[in-house]
């Protein structure tokens, strides 16, 4: 019988296509999820267990109905603007809820973790590109409390013998190409998707968030990856654990995930533009608050040691996935 694995977040945007290719690996995704900004017609894949982090007794039972040898945990909140105005909500949704899902993985005698992580954890480092050794210094509440998780899986590594990999992804874009499942937030903040509404008209223009930082065009500087290579690294990084190559006796790899080149807010845009070969309806605007000024991965590490390769990470190949989604793809509300 195929191995299970539990996937907390399944039915938001990267877990849902986590639980695609861990299905297409020969896993079987159960997904736990809230629903607060999962989609239920996200859950394709495997079982839908419906639950909240919080929720301890739930969690217990959970795993012991389908007895999971992993779990990969992406539930979270992730929303930098609210993590600045709301930061209880970051501390208590994310840092607590992962502390009791820990808790619960460990009581259920699960050792393999497989945990979402974020380049927001970094900070603003004067454009140094940034690795696994680059010290973390969050600017928001989102980065500090997955900074915190990460720390936990540290320390019950060390006490509880939890094998853990980290990945710390860079910005995430794009689709399944089969349109099967795709990016849909609500609200959405995310700049490919709000680009590409734009251009079709479901809001008025895109705005930018800030035009006078200190980069050749005055726009932030991202390192976008493709969301169908994100989650192969998950899956990577999973067997790679279970496989006995990981820190068997408790202990955390972490990864970054990215593609070492940064592109700015003006220069997505453009690439958006020329994809769909539509006019982009813009303006300028304020900085949003909690903004690093460049995000850039200088890592090599997931290649070296999971196998790790970025190919469908270009910026036509995301905004062109991105786009059929936009134009297909969608769940009932
Ligand atoms: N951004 C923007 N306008 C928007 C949304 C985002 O200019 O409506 C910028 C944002 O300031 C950042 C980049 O686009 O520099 C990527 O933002 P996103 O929210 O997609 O991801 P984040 O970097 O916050 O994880």
């Amino acid at each position: 019988m195929s191995e299970k694995v539990l996937v907390t977040g399944g039915a938001g945007y990267i877990g849902s296509h986590a639980c695609k290719v861990l299905k297409a690996a020969g896993y079987v995704p159960v997904t736990y999820d809230s629903l607060v900004t999962g989609w239920r017609g996200a859950v394709k894949f495997g079982p839908f267990e419906q639950g909240d982090l919080m929720d301890r007794g739930r969690l217990d039972e959970v795993f012991a109905a389908h007895q999971p040898v992993a779990v990969m945990h992406f539930a979270a909140l992730s929303q930098v603007g609210e993590a600045m105005s709301e930061p209880g909500k970051y501390w208590r949704g994310n840092v607590c809820a992962s502390l009791n899902l820990i808790e619960a993985t460990l009581a259920a005698g699960v050792r393999d973790f497989v945990f979402s992580s974020t380049c927001a954890t970094y900070g603003d480092h004067d454009g140094v590109v940034l690795d696994e050794d680059t010290p973390q210094l969050p600017l928001n509440a989102y980065g500090a409390s997955k900074r915190a998780i990460e720390d936990m899986l540290v320390d019950f590594g060390n006490s509880d013998g939890l094998n853990s990999v980290i990945f710390r992804y860079f910005n995430v874009a794009g689709a399944d190409p089969d349109t099967e499942v795709g990016e849909f937030h609500q609200p959405e903040t995310h700049l490919v998707p709000l680009i590409l509404d734009a251009i079709d008209g479901g809001r008025d223009a895109l705005t930018i968030y800030g035009t006078d930082y200190p980069t050749e065009d005055g726009t932030c500087i991202r390192d976008y990856v493709h969301v169908m290579d994100l989650v192969d690294a998950h899956v990577q990084g999973l067997n790679w654990l279970r496989a006995g190559n990981g820190p068997t006796k408790g202990g955390t790899e972490r990864f970054c995930l990215g593609t070492g080149k940064g592109f700015s807010v003006r220069e997505v845009v453009a690439a958006a533009g020329s994809v769909t070969n539509r006019a982009v309806p813009m303006k300028d605007g304020e900085r949003r608050a909690g903004d690093a000024v460049k995000l850039v991965s200088g890592s090599a590490k997931a290649g070296r040691v999971l196998g790790w390769s970025p190919d469908r990470s270009t910026m036509p190949q995301m905004i062109r996935d991105a786009w059929r989604w936009h134009q297909n793809g969608g769940y009932e509300q």
